[in-house]
């Protein structure tokens, strides 16, 4: 082809008669010549072509391919052979093209592949189908708008359904009505290149025959420009298991962050540089963030939020700079609020396949957890009532401070403390009031002592003071006396006022004494102070040891002393103040012990009562009393022959089997029962006073006779006196001073009044000297009893006063 056109002329009808297309264009691709192949080609006549661009005629997508040859043909004399589709009036054509220079034109010749494409295309469809008809996949060929042209045999394997129902129906038929929409705006997609030039692949639920969805993931793409397809083709799978996995995916993540949610903890994440990537409502609600800040990421703000709430922001800030720092550390700890909250903190590293991706920060609040533990660890250690150290804590307090003297030597100190007479103002004034004394009493007692020292109560009316360092021999008797004169101070209770006087007990302890020893001294030492007649205190000495072994030697030989018959009973007088006769003889027991000779009921009734000892004294003194009392009766005669007074315990009294025994021994005995008279003393009628009615009932209409022992001495009134069927009162000893101008006299003589207003009679105790006696008959106090009048007389030296006297009246 290396002749010019001129020579081309010659064999014109060469190239008329080629079944090649053949054209000339210019370097601006304007066509000038074409044959009839090329008209045919086109589906346009040549003459009406020439001056066309031949761009125009071109696909836009084989542009740039067919610029890019007609620069390099230019350089050429034959151009490579290019496959491109041009447009012709009845559709795209695929066409080979050649080009070459023909002086400043180029030639260019092409041949209609399209047939032949379509053959090849055809073998290869073949073989894809026979593919496609074992493959788990659908191909569709959709016309540009929707309408099935022909669909591969998966459509039946898969859905069911018939191929040929499919041809010529909108595929939108096949789709489930859920998913119209996207499909709609797939095929959009799809037809405009513009927009997206690749094949388009969305999720759509195919509808099989019987209507069941399955979701498949479908592509689409367009071969509408593609002259062997000519139209757009959907392939796609059956992704149910996928789907399956995300919707269970999707269900999990929304179980956990449902969790998330509702769980107690506020939970923060951050990434590994510590910006936050999300957290909880129940962060934000713990941390009072404002909603502002709950959404923020703006980490540095919800840290300055954090930061201004805690005791602690330095410790805090540092805690978090170190987990950073160490991005595999877990920790655990607690964070406290200025406002006294209490949150547990956990922080854990974040994996993602074992990566390290950022920090789980939770926080659970444990302000009620606390509170609750701090309420336990007091209430195990505090006395509910006074606040003070209860038992437990005072022994560890003593264990430590014992421990310390041991590194550095020195001495520590005990007080022991016991209310003296407590008791009288529980029964006498009720439980409430002596509570309010305790508290009143733990107040003082803390007053007295040093910062450093423990004061406790150790139960009941007892309390203890632990000085954990004694300066000198002084310190701790200083606080024992400052201790005693606190209490000395009448407390105001509701009604009345009342002091409490204390015993107190101090032991000092070195670092080689141990703690039971220091603790078991200090009550030694209060146990001897209340020997020594309360209201005072004694240091612990080693004699008080053998004491206390005393003391346990004659509770355990007490036990059978009655039936041993070394229980002894002697008979004070009770005389008329007007006459002196003999009006009774108040029968006071006496222990005749085997090796320390005769002891006083003060040294033994007090254990015998607390140890339940005192029903088989009391009883044996009873049964005494009375025989002895008959024995007087025959002696003297029963009108001469003096009453019996008999002392009970407040435990006889609250024995219901009390005005039984009475009556029997009465019987038994044969003696008036107006002879007996039976002495309560006012705290043990205070302590019961309900069982205390019902037995003294009995025994009054046993026609036995009832007196008030120690009145004065209890807190009851004499009004109170009226509801019992109480015959006699003695009056205390302590009203019958010497001095007849102390205020206790003028006590005595109102006392007198009232008893006999309410038709008791009234007897003086501890009568010593004639002048009481006096000033006692001047104000009209009946009978009396006293040293002065005759101290307590063995049943012989009784027994003959009671002669002399009866032998004084007759002659
Ligand atoms: P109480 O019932 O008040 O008995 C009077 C006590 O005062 C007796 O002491 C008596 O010796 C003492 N006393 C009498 N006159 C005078 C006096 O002028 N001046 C002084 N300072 N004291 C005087 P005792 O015998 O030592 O008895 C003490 C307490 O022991 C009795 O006090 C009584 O409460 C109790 N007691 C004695 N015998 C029995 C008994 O058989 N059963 C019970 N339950 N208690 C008894
Ligand atoms: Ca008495
Ligand atoms: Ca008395």
């Amino acid at each position: 082809m290396t002749e010019r056109l001129p020579a081309a002329d010659v064999h014109a009808d060469v190239l008329d008669a080629l079944p090649d297309a053949v054209m000339l264009i210019d370097d601006q691709a304007r066509l000038s010549w074409a044959n009839p192949a090329a008209g045919a080609l086109f589906g346009r006549s040549v003459e009406e072509s020439i001056g066309l661009c031949g761009l125009d005629f071109l696909h836009p997508d084989d542009l740039q391919v067919a610029l890019l040859s007609l620069e390099s043909v230019q350089g050429k004399t034959v151009g490579t052979p290019l496959e491109l589709r041009i447009r012709s009036t009845d559709g795209w054509r695929l066409v080979e093209m050649v080009g070459s220079m023909v002086g400043d034109e180029i030639l260019l010749s092409m041949r209609d592949l399209t047939e032949r494409r379509r053959w090849e295309v055809a073998g290869e469809t073949a073989r894809l189908r026979s593919l496609m008809q074992n493959a788990a996949s659908i191909t569709v060929l959709l016309s540009g708008d929707g309408i099935v042209g022909a669909s591969s045999v998966g459509v039946t394997r898969q859905l069911g359904i018939d191929q040929e129902w499919l041809e010529n129906r909108p595929f939108l038929d096949l789709i489930d009505e859920l998913d119209h929409p996207v499909l709609e705006s797939a095929l959009r997609q799809v037809r405009d290149p513009g927009v997206s030039p690749t094949p388009v692949t969305v999720d759509l639920r195919l509808r099989t025959a019987h209507g069941d969805p399955v979701p498949f993931a479908i592509t689409f793409t367009n071969l509408l420009d593609d002259p062997t397809v000519e139209g757009i083709v959907a392939t796609g799978h059956d992704v149910s298991d996928r789907v399956r996995t995300e919707d269970e995916l999707r269900a999990a993540n929304s179980i956990l962050a449902a969790t998330l949610e509702s769980t107690a903890d506020g939970i923060l994440v951050v990434d590994r540089d510590g910006r936050i990537t999300s957290c909880n409502k129940r962060f934000a609600m713990m941390w009072r963030l404002p909603e502002s800040a709950s959404g923020s990421v703006d980490d540095e703000y919800v840290m300055s939020l954090v930061l201004e709430q805690l005791c602690d922001p330095a410790a805090f800030q540092a805690k978090v700079g170190e987990l950073y720092a160490d991005p595999e550390g877990a920790s655990r700890d607690t964070v406290e609020f200025l406002d006294g909250r209490v949150f547990e903190r956990d922080s854990l590293p974040q994996r993602i396949d074992g990566e390290i991706v950022g920090r789980v920060w939770s926080f659970r609040d444990m302000s009620d957890h606390r509170r609750l533990q701090d309420e336990l660890a007091h209430q195990a250690f505090h006395d509910p009532l006074t606040g003070l150290a209860n038992q437990a804590l005072f022994r560890e307090r003593v264990t430590v401070a014992a421990a310390r003297l041991a590194r550095r030597g020195g001495r520590l100190a005990v007080l022991f403390i016991d209310l003296d007479d407590f008791k009288t103002v529980n029964d006498s004034l009720g439980h409430s009031t002596g509570d309010a004394l305790l508290v009143t009493v733990s107040e003082r007692i803390a007053a007295c002592i040093r910062p450093g020292d423990t004061a406790a109560r150790l139960g009941g009316d007892e309390f203890a003071v632990l000085i954990d360092e004694v300066a000198g021999p002084e310190d701790a008797s200083g606080v024992g006396e400052r201790i005693i004169t606190a209490l000395r101070e009448p407390v105001a209770l509701s009604s009345t006022r009342v002091s409490a006087a204390a015993s107190v007990g101090i032991a000092y302890g070195v670092a080689t004494t141990g703690v039971d020893d220091i603790l078991r001294n200090a009550d030694l030492a209060m146990y001897t102070a209340k020997a020594a007649g309360k209201n005072c205190y004694r240091i612990f000495a080693d004699e008080m040891h053998a004491a206390a072994v005393e003391r346990l030697d004659l509770e355990t030989h007490l036990r059978g002393a009655a039936d041993r018959e070394e229980l002894v009973v002697h008979y004070q007088p009770i005389l008329e103040l007007g006459t002196g006769r003999v009006h009774a003889m108040e029968a006071l027991v006496r222990w005749a012990h085997p090796t320390r000779g005769l002891l006083g009921p003060m040294s033994f009734i007090p254990f015998a009562e607390e140890g339940g000892l005192i029903e088989e004294i009391g009883n044996h003194v009873l049964v005494t009393a009375c025989e002895e009392a008959v024995r007087w009766q025959r002696s003297v005669g029963a009108d001469f022959a003096p009453a019996v007074s008999v002392n009970l315990s407040p435990r006889q009294l609250g024995d219901l089997a009390l005005p039984d025994r009475v009556e029997l021994l009465l019987h038994r005995s044969g003696l008036h029962p107006a002879q007996l008279i039976l002495e309560i003393t006012e705290s043990a009628l205070m302590k019961d006073p309900t069982a205390a009615t019902e037995s003294l009932e009995r025994l009054s209409r046993l026609g036995v006779r009832l007196a008030v022992d120690d009145f004065g001495t209890g807190y009851s009134s004499l009004a109170y006196l009226q509801r019992f069927p109480i015959d006699l009162l003695k009056i205390d000893g302590s009203f019958v001073g010497d001095d007849l101008a102390e205020p206790g006299w003028s006590l005595a003589e109102a006392i007198v009044q009232i008893s006999h207003a309410l038709g008791m009679v009234a007897i003086a105790e501890g009568v010593e000297t004639q002048a009481q006696a006096d000033a006692l008959a001047e104000f009209g106090c009946n009978l009396a009893q006293g040293f002065h009048f005759s101290r307590p007389l063995d049943r012989i030296a009784a027994r003959e006063l009671i002669e002399q006297s009866s032998t004084a009246r007759s002659g």
